[in-house]
């Protein structure tokens, strides 16, 4: 029993289960029977165990020494806690139909149809999808806590019962489920929101485990949505690391802990190692069946993260391998040279209404350095929103144009699309200059007549055109350009490797210019884009006011309101964004739909209120977004589909409901709507409740006075990340930032951008990517298609990556 190393640890105190350990042992046998364990072997340890609770510590630490060495002899091998760390026996030789890795799940004992469905809902099929499923945390059975223990800002694991269960309503579908919960020591409350359905499942009387992070709620201590699963004594008594795996409705823990015991049991060994022993040698890596069974059940914190490092290490590698040998593939490629000389640009730069940045010239200088060459240019453009990337690229499209050649800009959206039509011919036309005077823009978008398409395919195709702008249509469609030498994607998380390789499928070679205003960390920049050079905008044009940024809580709604109403009467706009278009029984995010008839109805009776949602169709959004941009409507209700480029130089406040749902580089992104134009703007975060925002910050100037870093603060994760956005007005820092706190998942869907998901790697981890980078490179400079011997597992392992994902170039 795990639960008597733990008193061994505890010098026997008697504390390890709250109750007592006699209470306990009663618990034991009975389960202990159910599992058809000896009858005189449980008589027998209950023996031993009997009158534990008036013993002195010695006493304890015998009879618990004679339990531990009765039922040693009992436990499978690789389950005895001081051998966990060894690697479990080599499999058995396995009767019948040999069951391999690629087997499905049914060959584990214990998987049948009907939890193979299951598990396949969690992505998994084969067996070695499910050695591969990865914990999301542990719970440190070890490190238990009374709950007269606990401290404010601790990440604790207690074992207690539900006292109480209660659950509150405030609003149409906005409740809470508060949970008292108690042991020996004291009690607590643990606080839900918006999952009513947890009343049916915590009963009064039930032993659970919770687990997260301490927070206050109105001066008391109160666990805010904390993990937590019923106690069970497998738990206890297996291990002290207990890992929690994501689940699906009708999956359990307990089950599939067990279940992966046996599979590692069966198949760990079975895993071949894809890194060449030097590599692992040389990066101090542990073997890959080691890394992934002390994934599973690691029987330290040290040895989880060694196992995990080496499991992200080859994440990494496969990732840069992909990538790599896809920049080289188009490095091998021919496309057109458009060099211009000096005259040329200094026609363009007099031209244009304003004087270029300094870091729109650097910007510029580095594309042309590329486009003069024979090979295609791969670049990312990056640049805060509002910095100036359009006419950067402008001048690229133009150079192609000078050539004679076509050039195409592409956009996430079709409001965007017509946009950047807009701006590019109000430039080509104002503009005097000989490099403006050959262009001809044209704009295809899925919205124009059957007609009007026919007729712009008609004259792309004779080259009449030379500047098309449109959506990713463009490269999807039948569209056939006459000669296309450059193309500009803006706003690139959309426009991810997957389409790139669409691209090069078509057997087109043309330059491209990758546009972000989403700002990416080095470390994105080298997994994601590890296929492109990159350019930084880092500059903005003058003039740009910062927008003042606050969190609110719920309860500071109306007076936000109020300044709303003042700031229309002035003839300013506003946003409201929200997390999902329509409200749904599971979440109680605020939904476009509901606020939009909320305020049009009740708060705003006197304001012409607007909608936008991704569900709109095309020509709905964009009447939409011309609406809002004309100042017909004074409040525009919203989704994330604003997000990128849309420019309304008389919006100032942007206001962001369940503002914890975005990512910070989101946010960030929404906060650039507003302040575009000459006005003072804002932006309000709306999150949680009270006085919390007031609170809180307050802590935090304190810390911040006290030298410490947020990441290190003692705040729950979307507080910290809110007071972040308060405080930071820089995009990448910000980017950073998310990074560290939240971890790459949802910084950009990595799906939607063709690339496989990571499962173990981090992208906060730097170091190990680097390295894996540096590796990577390495093996390809000696074995560009990996081809030699001493590689074929990992050639193998590569493909196996990429399959979810685009294939290598
Ligand atoms: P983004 O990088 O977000 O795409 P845009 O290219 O849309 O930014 O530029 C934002 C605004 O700034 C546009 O109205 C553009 O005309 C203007 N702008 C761009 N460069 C400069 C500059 N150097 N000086 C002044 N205004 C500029
Ligand atoms: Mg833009």
């Amino acid at each position: 029993m795990g639960i008597l190393n733990q008193e061994r640890k505890r010098e026997f105190d008697n504390r390890a289960v709250y109750a007592g350990l006699e209470g306990y042992v009663g618990r034991w046998a009975g389960q202990a029977r159910a599992e058809g364990v000896a009858p005189e072997l449980i008589d027998e340890v209950a023996a031993l165990l009997a009158g534990y609770d008036a013993k002195s510590p010695e006493e304890r630490g015998r009879a618990a020494a004679r339990v531990t060495a009765r039922l040693r002899k009992l436990a499978p091998p690789h389950l005895r806690a001081e051998e966990r760390h060894e690697l479990p026996p080599p499999p058995q030789p396995r009767k019948r139909n040999e069951a391999t890795l690629d087997s499905g799940v049914e060959a584990i004992s214990g998987i049948k149809e009907q939890r193979a469905r299951l598990l396949a809902k969690l992505g998994i099929a084969s067996v070695r999808d499910l050695l591969y499923h990865v914990p999301h945390r542990y719970i440190d059975y070890s490190s238990l806590k009374a709950i007269n223990q606990l401290r404010l800002g601790d990440e604790v694991s207690i074992v207690a019962s539900v006292f109480s269960v209660k659950s509150r309503d405030f609003g149409p579908r906005r409740s809470r489920v508060e949970v008292m919960l108690a042991d020996a020591t004291g009690v607590i409350r643990a606080a839900w929101f918006n999952q009513p359905w947890l009343t049916t499942k915590l009963r009064p009387g039930m032993q659970v485990v919770v687990s997260g992070i301490v927070g206050q709620y109105l001066g008391y201590l109160q666990l805010n949505r904390p993990e937590w699963e019923p106690v069970s004594n497998e738990l206890l008594h297996t291990a002290r690391l207990v890992p929690l795996y994501p689940l699906t409705h009708g999956l359990n823990q307990r089950w599939l802990r067990k279940v992966m015991r046996t599979t590692l049991t069966g198949f760990v060994q079975t895993l071949e190692d894809p890194l060449p022993a030097e590599l692992r040698e040389e990066m101090a890596l542990p073997e890959l069946s080691w890394a992934v069974a002390n994934m599973h059940f690691p029987d330290t914190w040290d040895v989880l993260d060694r196992a995990r490092k080496r499991l992200a290490f080859d994440e990494f590698l496969m990732l840069q391998l992909g990538m790599l040998q896809r920049k080289r593939a188009a490095q091998m490629a021919d496309s057109i040279p458009l060099p211009v000389d000096g005259s040329w640009l200094a026609e363009f730069r007099a031209g244009l209404p304003f004087a270029l940045t300094g870091a729109q010239e650097r910007a510029l200088s580095e594309i042309f350095q590329d486009l003069t060459k024979p090979q295609p240019m791969s670049r990312l453009l990056q640049g805060d929103v509002g910095s100036g990337k359009t006419v950067v690229a402008l001048a690229a499209m133009l150079a192609a144009v000078a050539h004679g050649k076509q050039a195409a800009l592409m956009a996430p959206t079709e409001i965007l699309a017509e946009q950047h039509y807009r701006t590019i011919s109000r430039l080509i036309e104002s503009a005097a200059g000989h490099p403006f005077a050959d262009a001809k823009p044209a704009l295809l978008v899925g919205s124009l007549t059957e007609q009007q398409k026919a007729d712009a395919q008609a004259t792309i195709a004779s080259g009449e055109v030379n500047i098309v702008i449109g959506t990713h249509a463009l490269i999807q469609g039948r569209v056939s350009f006459r000669e296309l030498a450059l193309v500009v994607v803006d706003e690139q998380h959309r426009f991810g490797v997957a389409q790139r390789a669409q691209l090069s499928e078509k057997g087109l070679h043309p330059h491209l210019l990758v546009m972000s205003a989403t700002p990416i960390p080095r470390t994105l920049a080298l997994t994601l884009f590890a296929d492109l050079d990159v350019t930084q905008i880092d500059e903005m044009p003058p003039g740009r006011q910062a927008v003042r940024t606050r969190w609110f809580s719920d309860d500071e709604r109306e007076r936000l309101y109020g300044f709303i109403r003042k700031e229309t009467e002035e003839g300013r706009q506003a946003f409201v964004i929200c997390p999902v278009i329509e409200e749904s029984e599971e979440s109680d995010l605020r939904s476009a739909l509901e606020e939009h008839e909320r305020l049009r109805k009740v708060v705003f009776p006197g304001l012409r209120v607007g909608l936008l949602h991704g569900r709109l169709s095309p020509s709905e959004k964009d009447q939409a977004m011309r609406d809002f941009a004309e100042g017909k409507t004074q409040v525009l209700v919203a989704t994330s589909v604003v997000e990128v480029g849309i420019d309304v130089p008389n919006a100032t406040v942007m206001m962001i409901e369940d503002a914890d749902r975005f990512g910070l580089a989101q946010i960030h992104q929404f906060r650039g709507r507003v302040g575009r134009g000459s006005h003072e703007s804002f932006c309000a975060l709306m999150y949680g409740e009270g006085d919390q925002p007031e609170t809180r910050r307050k802590q935090l100037e304190g810390w911040l006075k006290e030298g410490r870093r947020l990441m290190e603060m003692e705040v729950d994760l979307a507080e910290k990340r809110l007071l972040a956005v308060e405080h930071e007005r820089n995009g990448f820092r910000l980017a950073e930032l998310d990074l560290q706190l939240r971890g790459p998942g949802e910084f950009f869907g990595t799906r939607q951008s063709g690339m496989p998901d990571l499962k173990v790697a981090r992208l906060s981890d730097l170091r190990t990517l680097e390295r894996a980078r540096l590796a990577a490179e390495r093996l390809l400079s000696q074995d560009a298609a990996l081809e030699r011997p001493g590689n074929r597992a990992l050639a193998e392992a590569l493909r196996r990556f990429w399959q979810q994902g685009v294939p290598a170039a």
